[in-house]
């Protein structure tokens, strides 16, 4: 379930704004946006996820955050979850782009 993540660029959703030094995606904030419990992944999933989207690291920074729409803890009879790369607006408000896949 990947959806064009070129589109998404294209409206700004995630900027290809580089990071000197590049930025480790397993920094990432993974949040449930049902219950806003922070999600914890083993090491590496993060990165494996992104890379089967099409999603470059150089295309994020530490004002994105991954949203799962849904966790084992709130939603324990699912198995997939769709996630969503969002950046925090200046205001600290998350914007809400398209799913780009699932967990
Ligand atoms: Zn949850």
């Amino acid at each position: 379930m990947i959806h064009d993540i070129e589109a998404l660029f294209r409206r700004g959703v995630l900027s290809e704004r580089l990071f000197a030094g590049g930025f480790d995606p397993e920094l990432l904030f993974v949040e449930c946006h049902k219950c806003s419990r922070p999600i914890f992944w083993e090491k590496g999933r993060t990165t494996h996820i992104l890379q089967d989207a099409g999603i470059s690291v150089r295309d994020l920074d530490e004002r994105c955050m991954i949203m799962s729409h849904g966790c084992p803890q709130c939603s324990p009879e699912e198995t997939e979850f769709e996630l969503q790369v969002v950046r925090l607006a200046p205001e600290g408000e998350p914007s809400l782009p398209d799913v780009f896949g699932t967990a």
